[in-house]
Order: structure tokens, then C-alpha cells, then sequence
């Protein structure tokens, strides 16, 4: 038993695909629509949001609603969800027990926990209704077009034939030992599906990493699905010769893919790269057209860019956070959550001819680092300027930056240590020259060379971290 119901999943196709097709209008009463159904089932069916809503009209536009923090939505789990039966007690000890990922909770909820790097995880839960539209929004966006879109090549041929892959060896490489989003929707689809039992497996990053290449190299994917910096680790193995995978797509999630990453993987793993904005909160939140735009599934969700006092940031400009409103989930509301990534929103319409709008992601990135600049500066570092500079400028992909004291950080490189210790020069001029332009020109590096990147419980790469 999983949780999906077939009429649901139906009926979320029929209207994820009017959405694909609709004029801006039309796309706004979708919203509309969707918004008002949340609010009357938050309303009715929340302490919480009863609370926050009191006083508003029926018809309360979204900006009328006060926003709500992660931590005040854990805080009050019990008063925020519409199924008085779900407490957050029961959910995490269901949580903490790996034998139960992806089993349906009470019969009729699929859970999982928020995969961030740092603090207690959140606790999400989705009813069919919710799965049957991020099942539809993940099927059919971007579809066929896709495909038709892409120059002629082999790859375009056989996702021509079959645009949705079902004939292909899919594989996802990421931690499976924890109730996280992605692997619960991998153990959910292989359960449901006698298609994704036989093409889809799943593969663990944290089983020593000569047992991983030998098992991928067994399952050959042509579909691999995972995060950039372990894409970026596979492609040391093809470099070394180590792995030879027949591969007709990479799918990247998780984390910030950069410019010089995307490059890389396709030219060394000889295929095209498509990145995927998705969170624990709506798991389809972007997909990736043939430009390589990210159009937001704006007809399910509402994502408002905000700077950081939680005020809206205009089109075309970086916000330090997001709120984010999930128009598919009724069970647990999300109602201008402050989702914390930083987005920016595009104006107009892109060239591939969606009317979906397009979005920039640079996600939850850490604080940045302070820097002693001398003479009682201080010099704040980015960590995504840090993390470009060394893809870009030093060529390196997998590292981890770590503050020891105001002017020291120690740079610990991956892989074989001869290897590393020949790259840490590169990226010693590299990182100097950043930081002088920047202000800091009494910056100290500490290399570790050879030891492997520390990850975050859900197997997110920790490449910037601050002072502990
Ligand atoms: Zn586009």
C-alpha cells in the first residue's frame, strides 16, 4: 500500500497540463482558485492559521497573510495541520526509524524530513491529492517539448522515442539512509510503479566509494540523478578511468549548480545536464526548459522574493529570502513560508514559449564569512563568490572552505592527496586574489589535502562554513 490514489492522479494531469498550456490569465485563476480552496482548508482546519487569519475576508489576497517561520510551523505542528490525528511526537518516531521510509503514515500520508544542513528538521507531510500533483508537474513538465527542442543528437533521438525515459536504467546516487524527500519519492515511485521497480535503483553515497563506482558501473544508467558536487566526484572517476557510464542525461538537485560545473559534468560525462529546483516544502517547485531557464510551477505555488525584513523585492532583483505558498498541500497549509532561498524573479516571457515564469536560484547559502580587513574592518566574503571563484578560476570541484579565526580558512581538498596538493596552489592565487579585491588582503590558507568533503545528514555538501 502507497500513497496514490488513481482518479487523483488523473485529474492533477488533466490540470497540470491546462496550466502548461495556459495564457496568463487563465494561469492566474488557476491561482486564484487553488488559493482560496487553502485558505477556507487552513482556515477551517488549523489552529494556526485560524489565528493569522482572523479578520481577513474570504477573498484575503495573499500579501494580507502574516508570513510563517519554519520554527513557528514546528513549534505548533499539531495546531497547523487540518488531520487532528497527525501530532509531531508520532511523526518523529516514525522519522527516526530508516526501516519505515516512504510507508504510508496512518494509512493515507506520506512524510518526510527537511534535508538542510544545520538545526532539527522539519517534518512534512502530503496527502494523495498533493503526490498526484507533484507526480503530474514532475511527468509532464517539461515533457516532450523538451525533447523536440534540443538539437539533433542521439540523446534528443531517444528522448524523442520515449520522452519520458520509461524504456531507460534510471539511477539515484544520494543518501537513502533517512526519510529525506528525494529518496522517499524514489522508494514511493518503486513500490507504486512495476516500471520504476525495474529501472529505477538507488544508490548510497556514504558505502565506500570503490563499492558505489562498481555498483553503478554494474547498473550503467542512462539517467543519473544527484547532486552536483557528487556529479562532480563521478566525473573525477571517468577522468581517472575508473567509471564508463552510457549516460543520456544528468539530473542535478540539491545544491547550487554553477556555470563551470554544468560544463564540466556534460563534457565529461558526455551528455546534457538539466538542474531541478525542488525543496522538501513542494517537491517540483522548478523545472529546467531547453534555454536552461527555470520556470517556476507557478500555477501551484506562489514564491514571493523578499528582502530581509520580509518586504517584497521587484522583478529582476537578488531577494535575501522567499516566501513560499504550496497551493497542492492541504493537510499541513504552507502559507508564506519563509522558505529562505535567494531567488530572483525574470519579467517577460522566455524564448522557449512557456508562460510559466522563470526564476533564478542561488538557495539557502550559509552567512557569509568575516574577514579581518585591517585597521578595524571587517571584509564579508559570499560563500557562493567563493565556491564560483574556485570552480571557475581554480577548475576545483570538490572542496570545503572552513573559517579557523578572522583572518584564516583552511581549504581541504578531495581525492588522491598528490592530486590535491598539486591543485592547492591554483587555488591559493585564486582565493588571494578574491579576497584582496575584496578587502583582505591578510587572508591565511590552511590546506587538508586528500580527505574527503564533509556532507550534511542528507548528503548536501558543507563547501563554506563559518566559524564554529
Ligand atoms: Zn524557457
Amino acid at each position: 500500500m502507497t500513497i496514490f490514489d488513481p482518479w487523483l492522479a488523473a485529474s492533477a494531469s488533466l490540470e497540470v497540463l491546462a496550466g502548461t498550456v495556459a495564457a496568463g490569465p487563465s494561469l492566474e485563476r488557476l491561482r486564484q482558485v487553488r488559493w482560496r480552496r487553502l485558505l477556507q482548508a487552513a482556515r477551517g482546519g488549523t489552529r494556526l492559521y485560524r489565528e493569522r487569519l482572523r479578520g481577513l475576508p474570504d477573498d484575503a489576497l495573499p500579501e494580507m497573510v502574516p508570513p510563517v517561520s519554519k520554527a513557528e510551523l514546528m513549534t505548533r505542528f499539531d495546531e497547523a495541520v487540518t488531520d487532528p490525528r497527525l501530532s509531531l511526537a508520532a511523526l518523529r518516531a516514525f522519522t527516526a526509524d530508516p526501516a519505515r521510509i516512504a510507508q504510508p503514515f496512518l494509512d493515507r500520508y506520506l512524510v518526510w524530513e527537511s534535508s538542510g544542513t544545520s538545526g532539527e528538521p522539519a517534518v512534512f507531510v502530503q496527502d494523495a491529492a498533493a503526490m498526484a500533483v507533484y507526480d503530474a508537474l514532475e511527468l509532464l513538465r517539461p515533457g516532450p517539448a523538451w525533447a523536440q527542442r534540443t538539437p539533433a543528437t542521439p540523446q534528443a533521438a531517444a528522448r524523442l522515442l520515449d520522452p519520458w525515459g520509461l524504456t531507460l536504467r534510471h539511477a539515484f546516487v544520494g543518501v537513502l539512509e533517512g526519510h529525506f524527500a528525494s529518496q522517499v519519492s524514489v522508494q514511493r515511485l518503486r513500490a507504486l510503479n512495476p516500471w520504476a521497480a525495474g529501472r529505477l535503483r538507488s544508490f548510497s553515497i556514504l558505502q565506500p566509494w570503490p563499492d558505489l563506482l562498481g555498483q553503478l558501473q554494474d547498473w550503467a544508467p542512462q539517467v543519473l540523478a544527484t547532486y552536483p558536487t557528487v556529479a562532480a566526484l563521478l566525473c573525477d572517476a571517468t577522468q581517472q578511468g575508473a567509471l564508463s557510464l552510457p549516460l543520456l542525461e544528468v539530473r542535478t538537485g540539491g545544491e547550487t549548480l554553477g556555470v563551470a560545473a554544468r560544463r564540466r559534468i556534460a563534457r565529461q560525462l558526455q551528455c546534457p545536464v538539466r538542474d531541478h529546483y525542488g525543496t522538501s516544502e513542494f517537491l517540483p517547485m522548478a523545472w529546467e526548459c531547453a534555454l536552461g531557464r527555470l520556470h517556476l510551477n507557478a500555477d501551484w505555488l506562489l514564491l514571493e522574493p523578499v528582502d530581509e525584513r520580509l518586504r517584497p523585492v521587484p522583478a529582476g532583483v537578488l531577494s535575501d529570502s522567499c516566501l513560499l505558498t504550496n497551493l497542492a498541500n492541504r493537510v499541513q497549509p504552507l502559507i508564506r513560508y519563509e522558505l529562505g532561498d535567494r531567488i530572483r524573479l525574470f519579467p517577460g516571457r522566455c524564448g522557449c514559449g512557456s508562460r510559466l515564469p522563470v526564476v533564478e536560484v542561488e538557495g539557502r547559502d550559509d552567512p557569509p564569512l568575516v574577514l579581518d580587513g585591517g585597521d578595524g574592518r571587517r571584509v564579508h566574503l559570499l560563500p557562493l563568490a567563493l565556491t564560483t571563484v574556485l570552480e571557475e578560476q581554480a577548475g576545483v570541484f570538490d572542496f570545503q572552505l572552513r573559517q579557523l579565526d578572522a583572518q584564516t580558512l583552511v581549504l581541504r581538498l578531495g581525492g588522491p592527496p598528490a592530486r590535491a596538493r598539486e591543485l592547492a596552489p591554483r587555488c591559493h592565487a585564486a582565493l588571494q586574489a578574491y579576497a584582496r579585491a575584496q578587502g583582505a588582503a591578510r587572508l591565511r590558507l590552511i590546506d587538508e589535502c586528500g580527505q574527503p568533503v564533509p556532507r550534511g545528514r542528507s548528503g548536501k555538501a558543507r563547501r563554506v562554513v563559518g566559524p564554529e
